[in-house]
């Protein structure tokens, strides 16, 4: 079994819930069903890196705060939509603590990736005493994703896409400033294109000098716990790695393609 390792707790609170809609769009959506989507889909994405998580959605804003603070979370981030009375208002907008620098710095991140994914008005970096952001004991941001009142972004933030596309600029902004590499790194699959593997590097290198001086100039030697395979090349895809290996075996060397 792999060894967890917790890179840090984030706690994800879309806005509003329960019986209460949060702001309600022209056509009737509701603020708490959008932000819940995309807490979902960030929540998924965090995990995915190692960073542990706790989506938490209540119509009682007091017991938000003392729900983050309990579960001890590093760093708090609270999503919403914005609505404004009279004409609709346009863009995004991510709020921190009033003097917070730990929140301000967060949610400049934060604010910025979601401008980049959402593409529309950027309403900066902005601090209200909120009371989830005052009551929380870590750094906290409240972000404010689009206005749910504008015809034309409510219509955006309905779309399945939108909703990625904030949950992926929320989770990239949570991992740069965190500091996790974003989205996890699998190692490539390599094809190997192999010209015989020696336990003797004496061996090992004669190989080597008979393939390089057939042709095939960019092959190494490769230690692999204690063996000295001769590498003709490395290649991400197959077709590439099984067309370099025809050319071996046809210039009278054995040859294989070994994966990993
Ligand atoms: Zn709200």
């Amino acid at each position: 079994m792999n060894e967890e390792i917790i890179l840090a707790k984030v706690f994800i609170n879309p806005g509003h819930g329960g019986t209460d809609p949060g702001a309600i769009g022209p056509t009737g959506y509701w603020e708490a069903t959008c932000v819940k989507a995309v807490a979902d889909i960030l929540n998924v994405k965090l995990q995915s890196v190692g960073i542990s998580t706790h989506v938490y959605q209540s119509g009682t804003l007091s017991g938000i705060a003392g729900a983050a603070n309990a579960w001890r979370a590093d760093w708090f981030v609270s999503i919403h939509c914005n609505s404004s009375a009279g004409t609709p208002g346009t863009g995004t907008e991510t709020y921190h603590y009033p003097g917070s620098a730990q929140g301000q710095a967060f949610a400049a991140v934060i604010q910025a990736e979601l401008v980049k994914k959402l593409g529309r008005a950027n309403r900066g970096v902005k601090s209200a005493n909120f009371q989830v952001l005052r009551d929380t004991a870590m750094p906290a941001i409240l972000t404010e994703l689009l206005f749910i009142n504008n015809p034309v972004e409510e219509a955006l933030l309905k779309t399945p896409a939108c909703q990625e596309n904030a949950a992926e600029a929320l989770a990239i902004g949570i991992c740069r400033h965190l500091g996790v590499t974003y989205p996890n790194p699998l190692p490539p699959t390599l094809y190997r294109v192999q010209a015989g593997a020696f336990s003797v590097r004496a061996n090992a290198e004669n190989m080597l000098a008979l393939v390089k001086a057939a042709g095939f100039t960019s092959a190494i030697i490769r230690e692999v716990s204690g063996v000295f395979c001769v590498q003709v090349g490395a290649y991400s895809i197959r077709a590439n790695a099984e067309a370099m290996l025809a050319l071996v075996l046809a210039a009278g060397f054995s040859g294989i393609i070994k994966e990993g």
